[in-house]
């Protein structure tokens, strides 16, 4: 199929290529480009404009019945209408103030803008406008360096400008099953090695080593982020275990967990105190951060202490209020399958049919007792001991007259 009729045939494409005309020269560009001439449906849609793009989306966004979220201070926008979502955005010229920092950027000509990515197989472009469609434009050989499954800069400052780029590298080369050619990796080492890490907000790191974690073949990006020596730089205590990260995926997939907070949780694993400096430094929203360092701290120790003989109550009472981060984390380092998976599946939604109310209805003085009575109800519960709303609230009353809650 040529690269027009693989255009043609993305879905959304049939109603945006009529929607563009008389436009400003439109082309897809990047990771959409890089994965059609891999022959894979792209995941987004990119556009560049040659012209006004905000104009532009609001345009298409008018012809398609849609809408347009502007966003970023890019002046990019996304527009969503009936069966189709796509980002459109200047073509433009950046440059780097510092290094590390954010990039001033100005309108550009395409090829300029192809000139700021970060590898050549993200540095293709595709015409969209009718004249063009389906042209591919690659002056930096993308495609020869798609072939050949290489991952290449397109300068020598390009880990120092923007070190986010390191991990990419890495992403793409296992995403891609490439290689870093031997400049670049020169170029990532020498960044590595000059402190680069050091110079990027913590937030667009952890964006980045997110996605990493994400990638089907993670194990592999974590042996080489060690490899390089992103990990020392990026933080000390990073453990470099592909195996234990593989196993907390699968189980993180197991128990319905979020894969890369998961993973992370089992990188993170041992360093107690030097944990929380550095989930301060990647800035993760609040409950997010609370799942990894909660998952990496009782991970292991969940793994060590569940076993297979015991039962519903013991399960329950060991992972009840445990984010499931760390029951994936628990599995990674070796826990047995059948109780986390039982607790999953059966134990974990598993409630009284009364509350503390009814105990306080029921003459209980309103006090601590009033929880562990309920707490020990549950655990009869879930033993198969109790069954139904009377027989709970029997037992419940009895375990308060126990311990001097009711007369
Ligand atoms: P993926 O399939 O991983 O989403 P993608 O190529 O679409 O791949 P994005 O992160 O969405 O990845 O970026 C879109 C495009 O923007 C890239 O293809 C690349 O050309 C450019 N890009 C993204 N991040 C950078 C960066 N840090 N430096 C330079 N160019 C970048």
């Amino acid at each position: 199929m040529s690269l027009r009729e693989q255009i043609e045939a993305v879905p959304g494409m049939g109603a945006l290529l009529p929607a563009l005309e008389d436009l400003p020269p439109t082309y897809l560009v990047g990771g959409a480009v890089r994965d059609l001439l891999r022959g894979m449906r792209p995941f987004d849609l990119d556009v560049a404009v040659e012209g006004d793009a905000l104009d532009a989306a609001e345009t298409v966004a008018q012809r398609l019945d849609g809408e347009v979220e502007v966003h970023d201070r890019f002046g990019t926008a996304t527009i969503v209408a009936p069966g189709l979502a796509v980002d459109f955005a200047r073509t433009r010229r950046e440059t780097y103030a510092a290094p590390g920092a954010l990039p001033e950027v100005e309108p550009a000509p395409l090829e300029e803008d192809l000139r700021r990515r970060d590898f050549t197989v993200n540095a293709m472009a595709a015409g969209l406008s009718h004249d063009r469609l389906g042209e591919l434009i690659d002056p930096l050989g993308g495609r020869a360096d798609l072939e050949a499954r290489v991952i290449r800069v397109l300068h020598d400052r390009s880990f120092i400008d923007d070190p986010t780029r390191l991990l990419r590298a890495v992403r793409y080369e296992v995403r891609l099953d490439a290689s870093m050619d031997e400049r670049t990796e020169e170029l990532a080492l020498e960044a590595i090695d000059g402190g680069a890490l050091g110079t990027v907000s913590g937030k667009r790191m952890r964006v980045e080593l997110m996605f990493l974690l994400e990638e089907e073949e993670m194990p592999s990006a974590v042996a080489r982020i060690c490899g390089l020596g992103i990990d020392k730089h990026m933080y000390p205590c990073l453990r470099c275990d592909p195996d234990r990260a593989a196993g907390t995926a699968l189980g993180a997939a197991e128990v319905g967990a979020e894969r890369s907070l998961a993973v992370l949780a089992t990188l993170m694993v041992g360093d107690a105190d030097a944990l929380h400096p550095w989930l301060d430094r990647l800035a993760f929203p609040r409950p997010e951060r609370e799942r990894v360092a909660r998952a990496a701290l009782t991970g292991p120790h969940l793994a060590h202490t569940l076993r297979a003989d015991m039962s519903d109550s013991e399960v329950h009472s060991l992972l009840h209020g445990e984010p499931v981060e760390a029951l994936a984390v628990a599995l990674g380092w070796g826990a047995p399958g059948e109780p986390v998976l039982r607790y999953v599946r059966d134990l974990r939604g598993a409630t009284l049919e009364i509350t503390g109310a009814d105990l306080i209805a029921a003459g209980v003085a309103e006090s601590p007792a009033v929880g562990e009575a309920l707490e020990e109800t549950l655990r009869r519960k879930l033993d198969g001991e109790v069954h139904g709303r009377d027989e709970e609230l029997r037992v419940a009353l009895a375990v308060a007259r126990r311990t001097g809650a009711l007369d």
